[in-house]
């Protein structure tokens, strides 16, 4: 038992290593070879094999052929997989024969040889012809038309057309394509009533023939299709799913299924950069990969397989091909395109393939044919959401559109590409995403010129031709303009812009001689100035109620005729200024209410400072641009820069049109200036790019080309504002309809993700990114307002202290001389009102009728006392300048006091009266 196992070891890892060595040959048409070889090379790497691969061109006839096969007999090969088909593959099946090698095809074919040396991974036309039966079976089709194109073999539909010969079972009329345009015949069938096609034609021209097909109002409710070949669904069919077509066809692979198919796409389309899904897969390329697994299942069965060089002149055989080709014959291999299952002529008659059909949900798979019968299985589809009244439904509409970026562009795709493909862009994306809303399908023609009435009257453009019937509607940055309204309708608007004018960023220029006073905007520095006069008179107002601010001018003298106060006008300007300036100042408050002003105000001036200092950096360094004009009118005034707008559109028939004195002169000078105005916005910024240029266009096109070109810019205001509209034929039905779909896709959001898509990321979108705007932010009075209130509400608390004060000092004045409180509260404001004169002469009750001066002295020292302890708390700084220069000792006698009490009767009474 061992000996066995190890046996059988040897031979298989004996079989790889010889698989290793083996190579498979590959004749391919040279416009199919790139991806036909990819699949054998990605193929063979996976089991092991190499290759050779033989490009054989469309015309190239027998000979060349014949030299290809030659060729590759004489590089060893083990087999040739042949992917031409038709009388090439015929060709190259004799020579096989002669050489005995596996001649593997992946095209239909009709061979049928039970000793030659094929093998065909394509379904058998037994399978198809079946296949298709059961499906005019199934639809119950009384009368239907094969469309076959000329040259391909009727071999997979010859069951069909026998059925048409039991009268009773269906009516069948056959109609070949032939040439490039198959418009004329799908006429014809369209004139003779018939609704039913079978449509047998080549992978390559299914996309023409469906848009022929479509054109021609054959993809309507009432048409229905069965397509044999296996690609019809690895094509985009959006374009036809809501014209309520029925199109049926097949698909070899089970694309959810298998992993394989999923790892050979991802390789496939690394290798070839395309970006396809497993089910875009052409039928030939995964069979490419089947074939090469057959090989490989039989390989590994043929003991000692020797390659061999063959010589075709010499009529040699390879030994070992008929046991090889044998093996393929018999194996049961799982392929992508399931279970490969070979009859005795090479060919593949149990087939399982999947029934597709294309609804409005897009692909559904709806059963399958197991090589016996067919299985239908449809999925629940739900109603598309389509307005069911919609008079477009199904009907085909001739678009005009302009190639102006980003509304549309030519697709930059490798690949030739035709019809609608060709185009992408804002503009496409919204007639598709209409079509979809409103089940029409549509076909676009290129107009350059947007279209008005020219200098004879006559309409142009696509004005002209919405006119003429010649197209139904019209798509791109289209105004809607009073004149071109007089010609046709528009729908609701899509989008709303103005005129702008782009123009190149002017090279920064250094900061200004006085920007430093830029810090702060102009109501801050008015409102400090305000703010500095109101703190000094409230400063000098609160001095002079506060009972504590009233000093002893000479502290030597122990009971001073005046007093002093430090708050005259010029010490409190002083040191408000001194604060501000951050220097402080001589002057010091010592009653509670002017400290707490002051320190609200010490408070408010470093707040300010700190923001002004913070800023000014920014406003001392930063360069700024230095437009040459903000304003049109400034543009229209200077003589160096010159303008212009695109010569046909609405932005110079808005110039034209204008009232305006200033943009009447500028049309005049747009149009006599040679190279003023372009053709197109391109153009127009380019010019803007590299020159002294302002463009006047509209502000969807500013912010596309701000969006690419980081060194334009908007200049000022839009000069109007307007919007785009599709164009239609005055009077449209469809116009209800379009605009109900436009207002949907507007409240969806669906319009501006389009537009955000368009403008900002496709097609270079979003080079520029977000404009830092470098420019240093003045500080306004909502950045300052915070330190204004702090101070307001300070004062008012300062304000309401110190007048608390001095009515606790008038009240104790009133008791103390025996006056009423109102007579000493008015008196006291007269004086504090008068803001003159810092000197208060000391109060003291009149001379009693003894006049003794003890009872004088004692008052005064009462008076002095309080004096006194007001002088400790005073700080060692000098407080007044008036006091400072009577800063030398004196001493006074007590008749000097009464003398100052004599002066102070006088002085109330003088300043009573
Ligand atoms: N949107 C303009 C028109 O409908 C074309 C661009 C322009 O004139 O700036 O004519």
């Amino acid at each position: 038992m061992f000996t066995k196992a190890v046996f059988l070891v040897l031979i298989t890892s004996q079989c790889v290593l010889s698989a290793s060595q083996l190579v498979i040959g590959g004749l391919f048409y040279e416009d199919e070879a790139e991806d036909l070889a990819v699949a054998l090379e990605l193929s063979a790497e996976l089991y092991n094999f190499t290759t050779s691969v033989k490009q054989v061109s469309r015309r190239g006839q027998i000979l060349e052929i014949s030299e290809h096969v030659c060729a590759l007999a004489k590089e060893e090969v083990i087999g040739i997989i042949d992917g031409t088909g038709g009388r090439a593959s015929e060709h190259v099946q004799a020579l096989c024969d002669i050489l005995e090698l596996p001649h593997i095809i992946i095209e239909p074919n009709d061979f049928y040889s039970k000793n030659w040396t094929l093998l065909s991974l394509f379904p058998s036309p037994d399978a198809f012809n079946n296949a298709l039966a059961e499906l005019i079976d199934m639809k119950e089709w009384n009368n239907f038309t094969i469309l076959y194109v000329k040259g391909h073999s009727l071999k997979l539909v010859e069951n069909l057309m026998q059925m048409g010969n039991s009268s009773e079972r269906a009516t069948v009329s056959i109609r070949e394509l032939s040439g490039d345009d198959y418009r004329d015949v799908l006429i014809e069938a369209k004139g003779q009533g018939y609704y039913n096609f079978v449509v047998d034609c080549p992978s390559k021209k299914l996309e023409q023939l469906l848009l022929h097909a479509q054109q021609v109002g054959l993809m309507a409710d009432e048409h229905s299709y069965i397509f044999v070949s296996p690609d019809l669904f690895t094509l985009d069919l959006s374009r036809y799913r809501y014209g309520g077509v029925n199109m049926t066809g097949f698909r070899l692979v089970h694309v959810e299924e298998d992993p394989n198919l999923w790892q050979f796409t991802e390789q496939f389309n690394e290798k070839t950069g395309k970006g396809i899904e497993p089910e875009q897969l052409k039928t030939k390329v995964i069979l490419v990969h089947d074939a090469v697994k057959v090989i490989y299942e039989a390989v590994k069965k043929v003991h000692d397989i020797q390659p061999k060089a063959l010589d075709c002149e010499m009529y040699e055989a390879w030994p070992h091909g008929s046991s090889l080709l044998n093996f393929m014959r018999t194996n049961k291999v799982e392929g992508v395109t399931r279970t490969l299952l070979f009859d005795g002529q090479g060919q593949r008659n149990d087939v399982l393939f999947d029934i597709l059909e294309l609804t409005p949900a897009g692909n559904q798979t709806i059963g399958v044919w197991d090589g016996n019968v067919l299985i239908i299985n449809r999925p629940f589809v739900p109603a598309p959401d389509i307005s069911e009244d919609s008079i477009m439904r199904n009907k085909t509409f001739k678009v005009l559109i302009a190639l102006t970026p980003p509304y549309a562009y030519i697709k930059e795709s490798s690949e030739y590409l035709t019809g609608n493909d060709q185009y992408e862009g804002f503009a496409i994306d919204l007639i598709d995403e209409l079509s979809k809303r409103l089940g029409f399908n549509y076909e676009f023609e290129v107009e350059p010129t947007y279209g008005n009435l020219d200098s004879s009257g006559k309409w142009t453009g696509m004005v002209a031709k919405i006119r003429e019937d010649k197209a139904e509607f019209a798509i791109c940055d289209l105004t809607i303009t009073a004149e071109r309204q007089k010609g046709m309708d528009f729908s609701t608007p899509f989008m709303t812009l103005g005129i702008g004018i782009l123009y190149k960023e002017p090279s920064k220029q250094p900061p200004e001689m006085f920007s430093f006073m830029a810090v702060f905007a102009k109501d801050v520095w008015y409102y400090m100035m305000f703010v500095q006069m109101g703190i000094a008179v409230i400063m000098i107002f609160v001095g002079r109620i506060s009972y504590k601010e009233w000093q002893n001018p000479v502290p030597c003298v122990e009971s001073p005729e005046e007093l002093s106060n430090q708050f005259s006008f010029a010490n409190s300007v002083w040191l408000i200024i001194g604060s501000v300036m951050q220097q402080g100042s001589e002057i010091a408050p010592i009653a509670l209410a002017p400290r707490m002003i002051t320190s609200v105000w010490w408070f408010f001036t470093m707040v300010m400072v700190a923001s002004y200092v913070g800023t000014l950096v920014a406003f001392l360094t930063v360069e700024k641009n230095v437009l040459p004009f903000n304003t049109v009118e400034e543009l229209a005034a200077q003589k160096s820069i010159y303008y212009g707008a695109k010569s046909k559109g609405s932005t110079i028939s808005f110039f034209k049109e204008s009232n305006n004195e200033v943009y009447k002169k500028m049309y005049q000078k747009m149009l006599n200036n040679k190279g003023w105005l372009v053709d197109s916005n391109d153009e127009g910024v380019a010019i803007a790019e590299n020159s002294t240029y302002a463009f006047f266009t509209e502000s969807t096109s500013i912010e596309y080309y701000k969006e690419r070109h980081c060194d334009l810019l908007q200049i000022g205001d839009l000069l109007d504002s307007k919007s785009y509209g599709i164009g239609m034929k005055t009077n449209s039905s469809y116009k209800k309809y379009i605009d109900d779909a436009l207002l949907q896709l507007k409240e969806s959001g669906e319009i501006q993700r389009l537009k955000d898509l368009w403008w900002k990321e496709k097609r270079g979108g979003g080079k520029c990114g977000e404009q830092k705007e470098e420019e240093a932010k003045q500080l306004g009075m909502k950045n300052m307002l915070g330190a204004f209130v702090v101070l307001g509400v300070g004062c008012v608390i300062g304000l309401g202290i110190s007048i608390l004060d001095m009515f606790w000092g008038v009240f104790k004045r009133s008791v103390k001389y025996k006056t009423t409180f109102k007579y000493e509260l008015v008196e006291e404001l007269k004086f504090a009102l008068k803001f003159s004169g810092d000197v208060k002469p000391v109060k003291r009750p009149p001379k009693t009728a003894d006049g003794s001066e003890e009872a004088l002295n004692e008052e005064a020292k009462d008076e002095l006392g309080s004096l006194k302890s007001a002088r400790t708390i005073h700080s060692g700084r000098s407080t007044s300048t008036k006091r400072s220069s009577h800063s030398h000792c004196s001493r006074h006698s007590p008749s000097d006091l009464s003398v100052a009490f004599a002066k102070r009767r006088q002085y109330n009474s003088s300043s009573s009266s």
